[in-house]
């Protein structure tokens, strides 16, 4: 059965503690490929090429040569209509905390604050041998400014990372706890634009259900989750998430 906006309304007006998780299909909209639909990253790259520690380490080369790039692509993007309207859930105090798989920094330009970013972000850069932390510019400036490519650390000479966390890398366990302890706490989990195939986060929704709470979906594409929830909304996220806030603010649709 496919739900409507105004559904997805009615269950967050009546939530006591609504959280809202986030995954790359929240931003596609502002022209960043997700991972796993057609066309996506994926399609085009290896991420246990482009995206792992093992390269980070062995190549950081080719993996600066991926990586440098995207930087600018995710610098020269503006958060859209379904970030700015779970900016506006929070403001109305209708989501209480956010928890996002994006690395892109969109929830926080959208006016989102203290956004849980599970997977890292692209806010800085660091040295995984001392712990010297840079910020985004100069990161990209050091990277720039290398024959190689590779921005270096200037205190130990080790190549940095962005604080995005690749595939092989410890989960940042802050975050992680975070997100566990607002699932614990949360009657009502909206889950927009992620497949859910990526754990620990995959594992959010059965919380919320298992203490009886409620699980609303919005994606494009399928999960392992859509027989378990309350409502299922398959249309785009920008739009949807608009009318949603529509009927939370005056009781209607605007278009
Ligand atoms: P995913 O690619 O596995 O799934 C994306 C989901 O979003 C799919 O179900 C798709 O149908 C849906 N979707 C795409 N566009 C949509 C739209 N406009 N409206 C509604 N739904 C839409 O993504 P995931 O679950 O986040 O997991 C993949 C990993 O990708 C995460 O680790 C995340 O860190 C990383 N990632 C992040 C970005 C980013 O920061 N913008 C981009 C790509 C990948």
């Amino acid at each position: 059965m496919s739900h409507t906006a105004r559904d997805l309304a009615e269950l967050l007006a009546g939530a006591e503690h609504a959280i809202v998780l986030t995954g790359a299909g929240v931003s596609t909209e502002s022209g960043i490929p997700d991972f796993r639909s057609a066309g996506g990253l994926w399609e085009e790259y290896d991420p246990m090429e482009v995206a792992s520690m093992a390269t980070f380490m062995s190549n950081p080369e080719r993996f600066w040569r991926f990586h440098r790039p995207r930087i600018d692509m995710l610098g020269s993007v503006e958060p859209n209509a379904a970030h700015h309207a779970i900016a506006e859930l929070q403001r109305m105090g209708v989501v209480h905390e956010l928890i996002t798989q994006n690395i892109d920094r969109l929830h926080a330009r959208a006016g989102s604050e203290g956004a849980i970013e599970v997977h890292g972000s692209l806010s800085h850069g660091r040295c995984l041998r001392c712990e010297h932390r840079v910020t985004l510019e100069e990161l990209c400036a050091l990277a720039d400014a290398a024959d190689d490519g590779v921005p270096r650390c200037e205190k130990c000479g080790f190549q940095l990372k962005s604080g995005v966390i690749m595939f092989g890398e410890p989960m940042p366990e802050a975050e992680i706890n975070a997100a566990y302890l607002a699932a614990d706490r949360a009657d009502v989990v909206l889950v927009v634009g992620s497949s859910l195939q990526v754990a620990p986060v995959s594992g959010l929704p059965g919380l919320v259900i298992g203490r009886g709470g409620q699980l609303a979906i919005l994606t494009e594409s399928e999960t392992p989750w859509d027989d378990r929830c309350s409502i299922r909304l398959h249309g785009r996220a920008g739009a949807v998430l608009t009318e949603t806030v529509s009927f939370l603010q005056d009781g209607s649709s605007r278009d």
